[in-house]
């Protein structure tokens, strides 16, 4: 269900309206929104009798939910979430530029790749410390270490850190020291992880799975924001498809796809959306030119000696020319995406 509030309603009415739904056992999710208020019931398992709000002051309407997610839809708030990450936002004007290596693997490397990433003006700095590889015998990434020198990075360079959490105590050290969880293409659906993410206090970047449609993906989202945390930005990462001559298919339907459900920003993945350097930048253009919020792109000053994913690391002056790329799209697409 979902509680539509009046335009002029107060503060005490919306309260009003959620107590009535946490007697009914019940969990309300409050959206301010630039018309008025919404208010998301989930914690039901039937559907809830409209006349328990309809007659409340400041109520507007008491809607029935069909579709399967409740939280993540622009029924409950019609205009695009901005996610903010400090000082930094995804979502908003401002095209958000993630990039630095696959995994941080020294200090040295972390650095050089950094500074980069600072004087193209990006703000955000991405790197894992724990890596999901597919072998256990590939490198695992540095662990805390790697926590460690990303905290000197932001320190350093005023970039946010975005780093991957593969599991629930990642969570709580990612919390520690960085800016933004990552939730991995290969943990989309692990609920438990889901759960805690939607208890942090950091926003979470959701990678699409592998084989994951959209539903699957928006109801992942669902997860992390019934917890109450509605701080969710949406990663289109690629798909598993037939085709041999990519890593994965990236799939930029998904963009205005998932645009027509959600409010939640999305941004695109070139890097593994493709698996191959000579690939990134030109679906990079593409993701920007679909209107995704963002790019989160790997990048390396040694591709040739990465310790992960060096076929799809850009150099760091292919990295630059990029970001100009890009950029130039973004101030042509930009008053689109807003109307
Ligand atoms: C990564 O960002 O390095 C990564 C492992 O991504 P994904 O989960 O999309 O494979
Ligand atoms: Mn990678």
């Amino acid at each position: 269900m979902l509680i539509v509030m009046k335009a002029d309603a107060t503060d005490s009415q919306v309260e009003a309206v959620l107590r009535v739904v946490e007697h009914l056992g019940f969990k309300g999710h409050p959206m301010p929104g630039a018309m008025r208020t919404a208010i998301g019931i989930t914690g039901n398992q039937g559907a809830i009798d409209p006349s328990h709000f309809e007659n409340l002051a400041g109520v507007a309407e008491a809607i029935r939910v069909s579709k399967p997610y409740k939280l993540i839809s622009l029924d409950l708030r019609p205009e695009k979430t901005i996610v903010r990450v400090g000082d930094a936002t995804i979502g908003g004007d401002e095209l958000a530029i993630i990039a630095g290596p696959c995994a941080i693997e020294s200090r040295a490397q972390a650095f050089a790749i950094a500074e980069a990433v600072r004087r193209s003006g990006a703000r955000f700095f991405r790197g894992g410390a724990y890596k999901p590889r597919t072998s256990p015998y590939a490198f695992q990434g540095l662990g805390e270490e790697g926590l460690r020198i990303l905290a000197d990075v932001r320190e350093a360079y005023g970039l946010k850190i975005v780093t991957e959490a593969l599991d629930e105590v990642g969570v709580d050290l990612v919390e520690r020291y960085g800016d933004m969880i990552q939730i991995g293409a290969r943990n989309m659906q692990n609920f438990s992880l889901l759960k805690r993410a939607g208890k942090a206090r950091l926003p979470i970047l959701l990678k699409r799975g592998l084989s994951a449609t959209l539903d699957e993906w928006l109801l992942a989202a669902e997860y992390v924001m019934a917890e109450g945390n509605y701080q969710v930005v949406l990663c289109e990462r690629g798909i598993r498809t037939f085709a041999q001559h990519t890593r994965n298919t990236l799939d930029l339907s998904a963009i205005p796809a998932v645009r027509r459900i959600s409010h939640l920003p999305v941004i695109v993945d070139p890097s593994h959306g493709t698996g191959r350097n000579f690939m990134v930048t030109p679906l990079a253009r593409a993701g920007v030119a679909v209107g995704a919020d963002g790019l989160i792109v790997e990048v390396h000053d040694q591709p040739e000696h990465a310790l992960s994913d060096g076929a799809q690391a850009l150099t760091l002056e292919q990295y630059d020319e990029l970001v100009n790329e890009v950029r130039s799209i973004h101030e042509v697409i930009a008053p689109a995406a807003v109307s």
